[in-house]
């Protein structure tokens, strides 16, 4: 067969995969998804417990925006057909966070407002806000700019435009604050998002951080259906364009010769070959164990092993026989702090103990039909270190599980809903086993690599695997983790593909 009569090979369906996939497909090529489980999605799906059904993950979609003020993903997700498929809600506030001293603050999540919020609560500190909200600003600007000109910018045009994106390219958050204000209290509450990240503010890269915040506070939304129905319906539209997808199909082995990619080979031993390969699965299980290890250099060998591995997370996800009225919930997304030191509460996600920093999500406020009539989904999360469950012996791993699950319900108790147990009519907990189980994401991190100044976007792994013809796509690389950032790395990865075939390199 004609090398050009191959497909080009996506392994994994994630948002990474699919992103890649739908961007090969609308520019006409000849694509082969290779899933391993029988569902798409990845991360972004859903499970049934009982008479409920639960999101998966996700809290936030950003980047998409509307007609009137379309974002990065607005006219893919059009162009791809999605935008007529699916109904997506808008938030009424960005999240409400309390505190174990009773300070209840309610975010707005509009641009202008959300820091006018945090001037009203920190009056003396006025000055030091707005230099904040400045800098928030710039460095989104220069990563509107860079988006724009799709990598083709130089170092020296960043600088020259945007000085500050340079700048805060290797800060953390903390770095950023010093210059901004020193007030501890006003400090914690504007990191109130850094679970996001996956980071506290001493470690967080602060690039990642305003790239959120901004994106939260520009129409992030979340789908009717669920991730479940986001992902089945990307996966239809790229088959409307041409592109196949094959579920069941577990990638063992990258088929090589003459260092260049021709196939990959199924665990159950089907071949299917092919003319490049892009990636969704974690780049250190991509070239440690589906590459011939002599293909991969000593220098790529490094880079794939150098940064560390990202936390991973522990969810509780609740059917309650109550509605949020009757409980008393009236917003969507809950921080719940127990201490004001940030610090104290990421030590207390590198370890198995009762957490200090906890998210609490009620879907019904999203929309009010996402659960049975009279009922309500309240889901729990916080962020763990994926070694530490590697650790716990199997004997205990039950025992541990349902010890975490029941800190989590008692925190939640203590500090807003006094009487959650009491309604729990079916309950499900997810640990980082459980999210390695299914994604095959390293220690089950969420976000693949941390989110730290080594792994800024612009120090990042990016989508050029180590031999001609193989390509990454997903959170552990390019931009990092979330549903936008690896939908669009997917994108990067199928167009650096287009760009090098083009220049004769594929
Ligand atoms: C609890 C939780 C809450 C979250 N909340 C949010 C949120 O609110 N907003 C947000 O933006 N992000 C959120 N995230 C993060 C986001 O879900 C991830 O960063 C993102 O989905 C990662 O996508 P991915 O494509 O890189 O990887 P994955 O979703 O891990 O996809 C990888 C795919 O590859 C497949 N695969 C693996 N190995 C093979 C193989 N050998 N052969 C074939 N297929 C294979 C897997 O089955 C999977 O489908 C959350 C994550 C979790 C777990």
């Amino acid at each position: 067969m004609n090398k050009n009569e191959l497909p080009i090979v996506v392994i994994g369906a994630g948002l990474g995969g699919l992103g890649a996939a739908c961007q090969l497909a609308l520019s006409g090529e000849k694509v082969l998804l290779l899933e391993k489980h029988n569902v798409p999605g990845g991360f972004a799906t859903s499970f049934v417990r009982g008479r409920f059904e639960f999101e998966g993950a996700l809290h936030a979609l950003a980047e998409v925006g509307t007609e009137e003020h379309p974002l990065s993903l607005y006219d893919f997700f059009k162009d791809l057909g999605v935008l007529s498929k699916i109904e997506f809600k808008k938030p009424t506030d960005l999240c409400r966070s309390v505190f174990y001293d009773g300070l209840d603050i309610t975010f707005p999540n509009e641009r202008d407002t959300y820091f006018e919020k945090l001037i009203e609560l920190f009056p003396n500190e006025k000055k030091g806000i707005n230099k904040y909200r400045d800098i928030v600003f710039k460095v989104r600007e220069g990563f509107n700019y860079v988006a724009a000109k799709e990598g083709k910018v130089s170092p020296l045009g960043i600088l020259m435009k945007h000085p500050y994106l340079a700048r805060v390219g290797g800060l953390t958050l903390s770095d950023v604050f010093d210059r901004c204000f020193k007030n501890q209290k006003l400090r914690t509450v504007a990191s109130q998002l850094w679970g996001y990240e996956g980071l506290p503010p001493s470690k967080v890269n602060a690039m990642y951080y305003f790239l959120v915040l901004v994106a939260l506070l520009d129409d992030a939304v979340f789908p009717v259906g669920r991730s479940h129905a986001l992902s089945n319906i990307i996966v239809e539209c790229f088959e409307k364009l041409g592109g196949t997808i094959k579920y069941n199909a577990l990638v063992n082995r990258i088929i090589v010769k003459e260092g260049k990619v021709t196939g990959v080979e199924l665990l159950n031993g089907e071949k299917y070959p092919c003319k490049a390969i892009i990636s969704n699965v974690n780049p250190i299980c991509t070239t440690m164990k589906m590459l011939p290890r002599e293909n991969v250099s000593d220098l790529y060998k490094k880079r794939v092993y150098a940064p560390d591995i990202g936390p991973s997370a522990f969810t509780v996800y609740l059917g309650l026989n109550a509605t949020p009225k009757d409980l008393g919930i009236t917003h969507f997304e809950i921080f719940m702090n127990s201490t004001y030191n940030l610090e104290e509460q990421y030590l207390s996600t590198l370890r198995i103990e009762r957490p200090k920093y906890l998210l609490a999500s009620c879907y019904n406020i999203m929309y009010e039909d996402i659960s049975p009539p009279g009922t309500s989904q309240v889901v729990l999360t916080i962020l763990q270190d994926g070694k530490s469950w590697y650790t716990v012996s199997p004997y205990l791993y039950h025992r541990k599980k349902d010890e975490m699950a029941n800190h989590m319900i008692d925190m939640a108790e203590d500090l807003l809903y006094p009487n959650l147990r009491e309604s729990i009519e079916t309950a499900e907990a997810a640990t980082p086993l459980t999210y390695y189980h299914y994604s095959k994401s390293l220690n089950g991190a969420i976000y693949g690599y941390k989110q730290d100044l080594l792994d800024s976007p612009m120090l990042r792994l990016n989508s050029k695997g180590p031999i001609p013809g193989l390509y990454f796509a997903g959170a552990w690389v390019n931009l990092g983790g979330g549903y936008s950032t690896s939908i669009t790395s997917g994108r990067m990865a199928a167009g650096m593909y287009l760009e090098e075939r083009e220049k004769g390199g594929v």
